[in-house]
């Protein structure tokens, strides 16, 4: 029941992500930066209700932890009250001397009355003692001590707050043997403020419980976002970056080169001239479609920009590159998209460059971007290398 909690800040890595993709002044789209600032902003609000649950939760915590120590308390002092009130036989009536009776008498007279035990000795228990020291110097063997008064019980250290110990607390009241005991009033009255703060937890843990679960769903979706360009569900540009730096470490790790290339549709302008730019829209999730379909699972493809995409071919060399991208072009050149009854259709061109270890990714892009003009330049629907 009583769980520990760590404490949430007010802000955590998603959130971070979040705040510092939204500030950044080469976001894609407008429309994707206002959905994606929306959900960070629902996220913030729920990181800052769970947070105040949890405060909540942590002071029924310490409430229960202060109730707890008198619970402890209270029914220490009632069980040896119960247990050493009447240390007499209800047969013989004498005083009880089995077990450590006298033992506990003594311990709870003296925790609870200013009362001193003398542990002086009898006359009787003195000549006694005599004879058997006696007996014991003639036998050369020392006298049995009684095992009689083991120390009683250490008090066990609190235990979690459970509906375990309100169950054994009330089975404790229900007991005949409570009856007159002048600690049970104190007893049920500490049961009772426990029965209260433990529904009120239970309650403010369902909720927090609720926030918890709808901030996992939330932190997924902005994660997603965060990755993902909603229009076409590839990669969008801030994943790329950290593909193309993890392909890089990767490169320089294994002296291996890879192939990287930019594609751009050719003359889009004029689709959403001429077709309007929900048209656009679709041509672009075509042209998506195709290529996500078209590369190996180990490459990597996502949209660079506006009607730009990028490919990362891993441990890919030059003409194999050149290879991939003549297959992409061909497949794009025979998208046709059907919109109000017309037929459209696209090409794109590309620029292709080799990565090699010691290179800098924004050097080795910006070559590209080079090849990719000369390739819009010298006619479109084309790819162009580095080299070229
Ligand atoms: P080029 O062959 O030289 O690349 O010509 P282009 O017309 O493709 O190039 P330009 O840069 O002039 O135009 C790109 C167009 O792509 C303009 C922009 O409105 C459009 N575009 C960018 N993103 C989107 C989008 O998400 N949806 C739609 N429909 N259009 C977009
Ligand atoms: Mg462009
Ligand atoms: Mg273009």
């Amino acid at each position: 029941m009583a769980r520990k909690r760590s404490n949430i800040p007010a802000t955590d890595a998603a959130l971070e992500r979040a705040d510092r993709i939204l500030s950044e002044p080469s976001s894609p789209s407008v429309d994707l930066v206002a959905e994606y600032g929306t959900l960070a902003d629902s996220y913030r609000i729920l990181l800052r209700k769970l947070n105040k649950t949890i405060v909540i939760s942590d002071t029924y915590q310490m409430q229960f932890r202060e109730l707890m120590k008198q619970i402890e308390d209270t029914t220490y002092k009632y069980r040896q009250l119960k247990d050493v009130a009447l240390p007499l036989c209800v047969y013989c009536k004498n005083i009880r001397t089995d077990n450590d009776y006298w033992q506990r008498l003594e311990t709870y007279f003296g925790t609870h009355a200013d009362i001193m035990f003398s542990h002086g000795i009898c006359p009787e228990c003195i000549k006694s003692t005599t004879r058997q020291l006696g007996a014991w110097q003639q036998k050369d063997t020392f006298p049995d001590i009684p095992a009689s008064s083991e120390p009683p019980a250490a008090r066990s250290t609190p235990k979690p707050v459970e509906d375990e110990i309100l169950k054994e607390l009330h089975s404790l009241l229900q007991r005949s043997a409570v009856t007159g005991n002048p600690l049970t009033p104190e007893l049920e009255r500490v049961v009772g403020r426990h029965t209260k703060l433990l529904r009120r937890f239970n309650k403010i843990v369902t909720i927090s419980d609720g926030y918890q679960s709808q901030l996992m769903d939330l932190k997924a979706r902005l994660e997603f976002s965060a990755r993902t360009d909603l229009l076409t569900g590839l990669a969008n540009r801030w994943e790329i970056m950290a593909r193309l730096e993890s392909e890089k470490s990767r490169s320089e790790r294994h002296k291996k080169n890879f192939s990287i290339l930019i594609s751009d549709l050719d003359l889009f302008k004029e689709i959403n001239d001429n077709h309007g730019h929900l048209a656009g829209d679709r041509v672009l999730r075509a042209v998506a479609d195709i290529l996500r379909g078209q590369i190996r699972s180990e490459d990597f493809c996502g949209r660079w920009g506006g009607e730009e995409f990028l490919f990362i071919l891993p441990e890919t060399d030059l003409p194999t590159a050149c290879s991939v991208a003549a297959k992409l072009l061909a497949k794009v050149r025979k998208i046709s998209v059907t919109w109000e009854e017309r037929k459209i259709s696209t090409t794109m061109s590309m620029g292709i460059g080799v990565f090699r270890p010691g290179m800098s990714i924004d050097g080795c892009l910006k070559q590209i971007d080079g090849a990719l003009f000369r390739a819009k330049g010298s006619g479109r629907d084309r790819f162009v290398t580095v080299n070229e």
